[in-house]
């Protein structure tokens, strides 16, 4: 696929669905990890020429969000989602491939397929003369790591009322996004004969807090709907080497995230766990637990863009459906600087991150109509 192929016009529901599959399968192609979306942000660039927009770099250090906007004021919705994917190595993802409906590869749902809608509902909406001063398009960097090119979009002085987020939602409507708290467990025991009388060593003194904390988790948890249950991924364990003596590996260490309700506190919760596992200190060996970063989550009050959206999915035939996303998304970012926040996009987060990462090119297409129809019912009052 080259850009040479795509076509500046296409009215018919057909030819937009042919533009969707050679969009996709373009970005596909161009690999995008976290740190290295330049090419694909000059991609993306290069397509929206073809389609007429004119869109800008904005940069975020060595690399650069991908912006489109009305000329010289403040746009009323903004249509946002991320460049950036996991390194391929990281998910096993093979090499792209289009298959039939089904667009397969690295990002293929997280985000490409909200990208592919929303370029081409961007172009559609800037042709209406009533709205193409009121919508702004943004694909940003970083989302995957620390969401720098999120806060460096705020920076820009695009204040929009309202933004869509382009995540993989099953064209659901999450009414909020969980937080995280990233914690970090140190114990420290003291070299021994293995198998010397002594107490739980530092290893074995990790492994039960990191039980006890799943425990804690599971049971504070069971008050919610499953599907917003915390849950608790350990992102790195440490210590204990292979050299064949029998002595007491006397340090460990082990870094765990959770993805914290938006009803929650964080920096609570912490103190709840610290208090769970504090009495795995003793004698031998002492415990430390340290939060290292934490989000507080979203209650989304996205208001008339929430009513615009939900008449959109009904009249599309793809009715409304509420949910709830479980990870982090840049919402969070737009919503903490006064956006209206909506996160909705086509694809499934069960499959992101995987090496069947794929998305449907007929979802795609059908959420170019939604995010279409959900700005008119937004913007020209038809909410
Ligand atoms: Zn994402």
């Amino acid at each position: 696929m080259s850009l040479s192929k795509l076509e500046k016009t296409g009215g018919s529901a057909g030819a937009r669905k042919a533009e969707v599959a050679k969009l996709i399968e373009l970005l596909l192609r161009c690999e995008s990890p976290s740190g290295h979306e330049h090419a694909t942000a000059l991609t993306i660039l290069k397509a929206l020429q073809v389609y007429g927009v004119q869109a800008f770099t904005q940069r975020v250090g060595s690399r650069a969000n991908l912006i489109a906007k009305p000329a010289g004021q403040d746009p009323v919705l903004l249509l946002m989602s991320h460049i950036d994917t996991l390194p391929r190595h990281l998910t096993g993802a093979s090499e792209p491939e289009i298959s039939g409906d089904k667009a397969m590869g690295l990002g293929a749902c997280d985000a490409k397929g909200s990208i592919v809608a929303m370029m081409l509902a961007y172009k559609e909406l800037v042709s209406i003369p009533s709205l193409e001063n009121k919508v702004a398009l943004a694909f940003v960097v970083g989302e995957e790591v620390s969401g720098d090119g999120g806060m460096q979009l705020t920076k820009i002085g695009i204040a929009p009322a309202y933004a869509i987020v382009g995540e993989p939602t099953s064209m659901a409507i999450p009414w909020g996004q969980a937080g995280y708290l990233q914690m970090r467990l140190r114990a420290l025991g003291r070299p021994r004969h293995a198998f010397a009388t002594h107490g739980p060593s530092a290893m074995d003194c990790i492994v039960d807090s990191i039980l006890r904390i799943q425990n804690f988790i599971d049971q504070i948890g069971r008050v919610l709907p499953i599907e917003e249950r915390p849950y608790m991924f350990i992102q790195s364990l440490k210590g204990g080497s292979r050299d064949r003596f029998w002595y007491l590996r006397h340090e460990c260490e082990a870094l765990v995230n959770i993805n914290v309700h938006p009803n929650w506190s964080p920096p609570r919760l912490a103190d709840e766990i610290k208090a769970s596992v504090e009495h795995e200190s003793n004698g031998e060996v002492s415990l430390t637990l340290e939060v290292v970063d934490w989000d507080e989550g979203v209650t989304f009050t996205s208001g008339p863009l929430k009513v615009a959206a939900r008449r959109a999915l009904e009249q599309s035939g793809l009715g409304y459906r509420e949910t709830y996303m479980r990870s982090w998304t840049d919402a969070a970012t737009l919503e903490y600087n006064g956006t209206k926040t909506l996160v909705l996009g086509p694809g499934s987060l069960d499959v992101a991150h995987s090496p069947d990462e794929c998305v449907s090119i007929e979802a795609v297409d059908a959420a170019v109509g939604v995010y279409v129809e959900t700005a008119k019912n937004l913007l020209l009052g038809g909410a």
